[in-house]
């Protein structure tokens, strides 16, 4: 029923944006409030421009604003029934991330990474719960693009992928199973795909 986001940027403002108009309840978090209100402005002006375009209607793009709160500490988060981590790709920020939250989340909270390419397993080591721990890789512009990535890490437990698939489902996306390995699948397509044309150029 409700999700909490941690990183208000590209990736976070726009699954914050998909899950409100799919009805959930979101809680956007980053590491100044600042940051947390452009992510806002950011999702304000992204449903408006599919309100103009008779895509979404007022209503709907009012519902879905009210649906989206700040939460200005990991605190606020303690009653997620998921948490996406969408913050900076780095390792050691991701990590520290998913120790404070482990530590707030109630014991039931589901954990999740939009990593492009860390292991999975292993940012779940830094949780309490590694069996309720997963990837799930949205693609950029979260709004547009339809494939989400699920990877299991080594302890992801059914249940948890399951509640995943759901997720996805409820959210209009279409759910691919990928490997916990360096890219999953589409930037490990994607990226050698990107050299290879400069190469021939
Ligand atoms: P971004 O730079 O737009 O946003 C990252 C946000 O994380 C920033 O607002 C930053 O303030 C916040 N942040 C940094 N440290 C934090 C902390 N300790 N606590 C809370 N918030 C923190 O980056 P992005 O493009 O949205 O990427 C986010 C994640 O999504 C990365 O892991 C990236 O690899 C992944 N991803 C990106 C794309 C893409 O095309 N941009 C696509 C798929 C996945």
């Amino acid at each position: 029923k409700t999700i909490g986001i941690v990183g208000a940027g590209q990736m976070g403002s726009g699954i914050a944006h998909v899950s409100a108009l799919a009805g959930f309840n979101v809680l956007l978090s980053d590491i100044t409030e600042d940051r947390i209100n452009s992510g806002l402005a950011t999702i304000n002006g992204n449903i408006s421009r599919q309100v103009q375009k008779g895509a979404v209607s007022e209503e709907v793009r009012k519902d879905a604003i009210s649906r989206i709160n700040a939460a200005p500490t990991l605190a606020d988060l303690a009653e997620c029934d998921l948490v996406i981590e969408a913050a900076s790709e780095n390792e050691a920020i991701k990590r520290k991330i998913f120790q404070d939250v482990s530590r707030l989340l109630k014991p039931e909270g589901l954990l999740a990474s939009n990593t492009s390419s860390i292991s999975i397993t292993r940012l779940a080591s830094a949780t309490d719960r590694p069996e309720k721990f997963i990837g799930i890789h949205f693609m950029n512009p979260v709004p547009v693009m339809q494939l989400v990535e699920l990877i299991r890490g080594i302890a992801t437990d059914q249940p948890t992928y399951d509640a995943l698939v759901e997720v996805v489902e409820k959210i209009g996306k279409t759910a691919a199973s990928a490997e916990d390995y360096p890219a999953f699948i589409v930037n490990r397509i994607l990226i050698p795909m990107i050299n290879e044309a400069v190469y021939t150029l």
